[in-house]
């Protein structure tokens, strides 16, 4: 048995009795990272650094001096979120040698828990992506099928989960970049309130809709990784002051009496035969395990990718003009005057996904196409708000599929950027919402590829997501 085919909270348990070193740990990720390098899950690793910061903490513990809440576990990061002295690359060729010069809040929380980073994820350009073949360095495989996609944007710290290189990664959700990866990798992925976890340090896709989230193997790994990077950061003006509860106590609270929420407006005819057999059979055993069933309205849901893509490209354009080729980045080599030098330097260092966001973000800015636009998906966003606000009136949590289908192929959707825009359709909703959802696993189809469940709850309420998540994961864990 490997240390690595145990969860976090397992292998913390050994950890803390003195029946593994830290050093063991980092160890045999390195060796597991080494045998799966082909998945091309990981943009840069330190492995030395990881030795000698494991080797501190278990001699910490072995003194019996006071540890973190995470000490010794090794985890990445996505490549979007600066740790101190680590390149910070966004997948891209214009940071491609950019390293970060102070670490993000989240970062920093893990840290003084005493984990240990041990590398960077692999990502879509600059978050923005859903297969993970926009980045400059390489697309990554679906550890489950190498032909698939291991999904985007953080599809390498999906795929660093689910291939057992690390105990947990950090990802960012925008639009479901940390949800629809999970759901393709078949692991355990939340995206927080919005508000809930600190976005100090992370570089910004769309500042009203990004938030960081936890990918882990099981859902109580994941409530203690939320645990430690949530509340409330001087930093980041928009981190919520909402006190943070422990998100592991009601993790065992079963789910009689608690009223699961379905909406015929998830279950549309994209759905693949298999997905929707998977989330009928899962909402069956909910009903048989005590919760009720209500029937919910969401009209406006169907909207939600059209408003996604004005708010989220609005604000990428506005985010990205920072990168110009003269504060930090790639500069173009050669240039004529300062003009040139922005001209180059951007046409050189993004890649075609980015700039098609750019160029349509500041189309819908642009003077005349405002209102049309920007101003009506702002409205538009008001109406979904309120009917998830009603919807959360009558019930606890609602329960969908996380994506219609089960990942695709490497290649199948590349040159489609509608047809990829579209494999977001139930995940975005809920950033344009604000409220938190979690993917996880509930099932494989014929090919053995993992269906993903989304479990959607109001803002703040991710103690219980994770409670109605647990009751589901602790009945199917001999399908795993
Ligand atoms: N796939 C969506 C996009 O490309 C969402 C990305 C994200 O959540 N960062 O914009």
């Amino acid at each position: 048995m490997k240390y690595l085919d145990l969860s976090l909270s397992e292998v913390l348990d050994l950890l803390n009795a003195g029946k593994v070193s830290s050093v063991e740990l980092v160890t045999e990720c390195f060796d597991r990272i080494n045998e799966t390098s082909d998945l091309n899950a990981l943009n840069s690793t330190y492995k030395d650094e990881a030795i000698k910061r494991a080797r501190e903490i278990d001699e910490r513990r072995k003194n019996g001096e006071s540890v973190g809440a995470l000490a010794g576990i090794p985890i990445v990061l996505k490549d979007n979120i600066n740790y101190l002295g680590t390149k910070t690359t966004c997948a891209s060729k214009f940071l491609e040698n950019f390293v970060s010069p102070y670490s993000a809040t989240c970062a920093e929380r893990l840290h003084a828990a005493d984990a240990i980073v041990i590398g960077k994820a692999n990502m879509d350009e600059f978050a923005m992506g859903s297969s993970n073949e926009n980045s400059a360095f390489g697309a990554v495989k679906n550890p489950v099928d190498n032909t698939r996609v291991p999904g985007g944007s953080s599809g390498g710290s999906a795929c660093t989960v689910a291939a057992r290189q690390c105990f947990a990664a950090l990802g960012t959700d925008t639009g479901g970049s940390i949800r629809e990866p999970s759901s393709f990798c078949g692991v355990v992925g939340i995206k927080p309130t919005y508000g809930r976890v600190s976005r100090y340090g992370v570089v910004a896709f769309a500042s009203s809709l990004d938030q960081v989230g936890p990918i882990t193997r099981t859902v109580r790994d994941n409530a203690m990784m939320l645990n430690v990077i949530s509340g409330a950061d001087e930093h980041d003006m928009t981190s919520s002051r909402v006190s943070v509860p422990d998100f592991t106590s009601k993790l065992e609270a079963g789910v009689k009496g608690i009223k699961i929420g379905v909406a015929k407006q998830f279950f549309t005819d994209a759905l693949s035969g298999e997905v929707r057999n998977a989330l009928d059979k899962a909402i069956e055993w909910y009903k048989n395990a005590g919760a009720e069933i209500v029937e919910i309205d969401l009209p406006s849901l169907v909207t939600a990718l059209a408003v996604y893509y004005v708010i989220s490209s609005a604000e990428a354009a506005s985010n990205l003009a920072r990168f110009d080729g003269v504060k930090y980045g790639r500069r173009a080599p050669e240039y004529t005057d300062i003009v040139d030098l922005y001209f180059k330097s951007r046409t050189q260092g993004f890649g075609a996904e980015v700039k098609r966001r750019i160029m349509l973000g500041n189309y819908v800015l642009s003077s005349g196409y405002y209102d049309a636009f920007y101003r009506k998906a702002k409205r538009v966003q008001k109406v979904i708000r309120n009917e998830f606000n009603e919807a959360f009136k009558l019930c606890d949590v609602l329960i969908s599929p996380t994506t219609a289908t089960t990942a695709f192929k490497l290649g199948e959707k590349a040159n489609d950027c509608v047809a990829m825009y579209l494999t977001d359709i139930f995940t975005v909703p809920i950033n344009i919402a604000g409220v938190p959802a979690l993917s996880m696993p509930c099932g494989k189809d014929a090919n053995g590829l993992p269906i993903g469940m989304q479990i959607i709850a109001k803002h703040f309420d991710e103690e219980t997501i994770y409670q109605v998540a647990n009751a589901f994961e602790t009945a199917h864990k001999e399908d795993k």
